[in-house]
């Protein structure tokens, strides 16, 4: 097992091109999810920090907006090789954070980041910043000072999804990463401060969201907030930012429908739906978390997800054997048991896991993996986020019922659709309200547009469209 060891201290802020200090002086302790052990200390940034950041940001605005998309995509390509170097560090440290099994992390954690700003050069090539409408010349430009707020569990994914294509549209970055896993932002800084982007265009303060997060969302200067995380958080930032109409950007969570119809090849449904549910553990923003399978076939999607589940091996993110790591924190842990008791109470059929920690785990916020049948939309765990390996088995009587059920929660993030015949599951496809549906589990592309319908946010991020939510739109009369 080779995790990191000592304690990684990061005492000092990324702000106009310089490492300097806090002007606090408390830290956030990291915790190791798989030892329980403090793993890294980073400051706990103040309001002040985030002023200086701002103005940093705001200053170097005024040259960067100027530059032309060829050497931005320079500077993005430089970051792309800087990151390119430090892959193995990101996946160690992401898996000790998070605690997502480390073949997984170098995959996803590092390599997601990779791809998101290697591939901003060919955007920025294909993109036309001006266009001739009759009489005027409509102008593509850089919103300004943009405030990044994430989350944990896809950490530097979700970073790269909104700095990488904020940096490429011209806009100058304020980044708050999560005070959970924030490790990873530095390793980004340091490859920013690598590839020599000018002083001030990137900036990193870590802290609170309640405080430092707070702070950019108000702050006057700050031109536009793109948050990634709960629809909690999404909720406070849109009214806040609504004071002085500042434009958000909002992925939060969601509940995904995983309609498998009845023409469907069953035990690959089932069994690729389990692993789209169980990914880092169940903390996954998009993970298909309920199975909606047709009643007829119930007995046997459950035996097949029971024997799914088996292969979710627990276990420390280090061993090979690993399938599912712990979960992010000892409150993670206590919110998703909370969860597999409720579904109990609330007449839910176990079909494996349970509340009870898994067999041959003392330390580590390790939880098992659980698969409820009969479960029925008005069930909390049909309706409510639970961030664990849990999956809702939901019987369905005819296709109606299927998509009225897929589209029976508030949330709208992803979906998927299972048919022997794809333009029947194309047609099912679209009529669920969500903002990306995978059909015959279709890959995760990197390039389409991500992002969500109702309480799962607005906006859309990765590839052109991730690109286009950082520009505004001038008309020039001429
Ligand atoms: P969270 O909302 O607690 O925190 C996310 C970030 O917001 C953190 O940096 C946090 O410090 C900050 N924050 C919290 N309150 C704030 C406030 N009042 N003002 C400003 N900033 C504030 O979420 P989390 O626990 O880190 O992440 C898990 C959640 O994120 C889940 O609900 C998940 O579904 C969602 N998520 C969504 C997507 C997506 O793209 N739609 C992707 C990943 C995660």
């Amino acid at each position: 097992m080779t995790q990191v060891a000592d304690v990684a201290t990061r005492d000092k802020l990324f702000i106009g091109g310089k490492w300097i200090e806090s002007s606090g002086s408390k830290m956030i302790d990291v915790v190791n999810p798989a030892t329980e052990e403090v793993m890294g200390r980073v400051p706990e940034g103040t309001p002040e920090d985030v002023d200086k950041a701002v103005a940093a940001a705001k200053a170097a605005f005024e040259t960067w907006s100027q530059t032309t998309k060829e050497e931005r995509a320079k500077y993005l390509q430089a970051i792309a090789a800087q990151l390119a170097t430090r892959q193995e560090d990101i996946a160690t440290t992401i898996s000790s954070e998070v605690g997502m099994p480390l073949k997984l992390s170098r995959m996803i954690q590092a390599g997601l980041p990779l791809m998101t700003f290697g591939s901003m050069p060919a955007i920025l090539a294909s993109t036309e910043f001006e266009e001739q409408v009759g009489s005027s010349l409509v102008v593509k430009e850089p919103v300004g000072v943009v405030g990044c707020i994430t989350p944990w569990n896809y950490p530097l994914h979700q970073i790269a999804a909104k700095v990488a294509p904020a940096l490429a549209a011209g806009c100058t970055v304020i980044l708050k990463p999560s005070g959970v896993a924030p490790l990873n932002a530095f390793i980004l800084a340091e490859a920013i401060e690598a590839a020599g982007l000018p002083a001030g265009v990137f900036n990193l303060v870590t802290g609170a969201g309640s405080v430092v997060g707070e702070a950019i969302v108000s702050h006057d200067d700050v031109d536009m907030i793109s948050f990634t995380g709960s629809t909690r958080a999404g909720k406070r930032i849109g009214e806040l930012a609504s004071q002085d109409i500042k434009r958000v950007a909002l992925e939060l969570g969601g509940k995904s429908p995983n309609v498998i119809l009845d023409d469907a090849d069953l035990e690959r449904a089932v069994t690729d739906g389990v692993a789209k549910c169980f990914l880092n553990s169940g903390q996954t923003c998009s993970a298909l978390t309920r199975m909606i399978v047709p009643r007829s076939r119930l007995a046997d999607a459950e035996k097949i997800a029971a024997k799914a589940a088996e292969t979710f091996t627990v276990g420390d993110p280090f061993s090979d054997d690993s399938r599912l790591g712990p979960l992010v924190s000892e409150a993670q842990l206590e919110i998703v048991r909370g969860y597999i008791k409720k579904g109990v109470d609330e007449g839910a059929k176990l079909v494996t896991g349970g509340a009870e920690p898994p067999q041959g785990t003392s330390k580590g916020y390790y939880v098992q993996p659980t698969v409820f049948s009969d479960v029925t939309s008005d069930m909390t765990i049909a309706q409510e986020e639970i961030f664990g390996p849990v999956l809702a088995i939901i019987p369905y009587d005819d296709e109606e019922d299927a998509i009225r059920i897929a589209n029976d929660t508030v949330y709208g993030l992803a979906g998927g659709v299972w048919s022997g015949d794809p333009e029947r599951a194309k047609r099912v496809a679209r009529r669920i309200r969500t903002g990306q549906v995978e059909i015959n589990g279709g890959a995760f592309n990197v390039m389409a547009p991500f992002g969500g319908y109702k309480h799962s946010g607005h906006g859309r991020e990765l590839g052109k469209f991730g690109l286009e939510e950082f520009l505004e739109t001038k008309s020039l009369q001429l």
